[in-house]
């Protein structure tokens, strides 16, 4: 079968009668008499079926098993939980997203676990990772959309014994399939384009080695880091229209990203796609495509505030991924070294001429 074929059917139960996907099963417990060992569910924090299924598709998509988690920043602090103790040190993007940087200097720093931070840009990862215990790598990286080769780095984290956890949010497992590439861990926030619609809020992790799937699920029960339900069962049901939803948003991003790069109102424009990208052949290598998040630099704070103003179909939101197209000024929230005038674009599945025309109307206000 074709992968977009597979995607559609990830999970779904193989049987010729009943339903396509069964709805989602709430239950906090189960009627377990006599010893719970006989029993495949006993209790909502240990297994769900819900989550089974989810995660049998996940499966299907990232090529290794996976467990997911009420969010993308719980898939996280999970690898980061199973993988690092006191003494050990993890090698970050400086680029990181800004929340998993604020982790590592709290939370991590507390439990005696030290953080390196190196760019994205040129695998300059690679040079931090003697004596490390875990590489974390983020391509492309959230804002700024920098790409890093995931071969390249998790070879030369193989040679130091270093593990490695790639996040792989912005990209997908439609677009990226990181274990493929030598990665131990991939974890993604399945808030934003793998459920697609700006409804929910989860995340996972996969990993091909069964002892680490197996700490990340003790992981899971143990701290109560669980996703519900229906949040699961919204997301499978997303699941089938991913490689839907992605081509048709990483076709228009490209549209758009050459757009904005003829216009003189704008400085620069990140995006994978544009050749003129530094990390353009790495993700052409990598990447089945480039991606819904376009980000670009509008003169100053101002020009900014004026443009997301002017837009009429654009909302002004954080998060991205989804079928509505969202920007914001991404300076406004701190802690990324980006410009005044950054804008980070989420290109949703809207007809390509509306959202120009409405960019190209808004720039007129810049
Ligand atoms: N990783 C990346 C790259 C993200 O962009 C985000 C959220 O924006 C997260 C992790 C955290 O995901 P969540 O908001 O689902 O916890």
């Amino acid at each position: 079968m074709r992968r977009d074929t597979e995607i559609i059917h990830a999970g779904y139960p193989q049987v010729q009668a009943g339903a396509f996907l069964g709805g989602p099963q709430f239950s906090s417990t189960y009627a377990t008499p006599g010893d719970p060992a006989q029993h495949a569910m006993t209790y909502g924090r240990f297994h769900n079926p819900t989550w089974a299924a989810f995660e049998q598709a996940l499966a299907v998509l990232e090529g290794g098993d996976a467990v997911v988690f009420g969010s993308g920043m719980a898939a996280t602090d999970a690898v980061f939980g199973v993988t690092l103790k006191p003494g050990d040190s993890v090698v970050l993007p400086a680029d990181a997203y800004y929340t998993v940087r604020v982790v590592a200097s709290t939370w991590l720093q507390s439990l005696g676990v030290q953080t390196r931070l190196a760019p994205t840009r040129g695998n300059a990862q690679a040079a931090a990772l003697d004596g490390a215990r875990l590489l974390v790598i983020e391509t492309p990286s959230n804002p700024q959309l920098d790409v890093c080769d995931i071969a390249q780095l998790a070879q030369a984290a193989k040679a130091h014994n270093v593990l490695v956890a790639v996040d792989n949010t912005t990209a997908t497992p439609y677009l990226q399939r990181p274990l493929a590439l030598g990665a131990d861990f991939v974890m993604a926030s399945d808030t934003k384009a793998m459920s697609g619609h700006s409804d929910l809020l989860l995340g996972h992790v996969a990993a091909c080695d069964p002892a680490h799937v197996t700490a990340l699920r003790t992981w899971r029960t143990q701290h109560g880091a669980i996703p519900g339900p229906m949040e699961v069962w919204l997301a499978h049901r997303s699941l089938a229209t991913l490689p839907l939803r992605l081509s048709r948003q990483s076709a228009s991003a490209q549209t758009l990203a050459e757009f904005l790069a003829s216009r003189p109102r704008v400085k620069a424009v990140h995006y994978p796609g544009l050749p003129s990208h530094p990390g353009h052949d790495i993700a052409k290598r990598q990447m089945l495509a480039f991606g819904s998040v376009v980000s670009f630099d509008l003169v100053t704070r101002e020009s900014a505030e004026r443009f997301l103003r002017a837009l009429t179909l654009v909302r002004e939101a954080t998060s991205f991924g989804s079928v509505h197209s969202t920007a914001e000024r991404r300076a406004r929230w701190g802690g990324d070294a980006i410009s005044e005038g950054f804008i980070r674009f989420s290109v949703g599945c809207e007809a390509i001429e509306d959202l120009l025309e409405d960019v190209e109307r808004a720039l007129q206000h810049a």
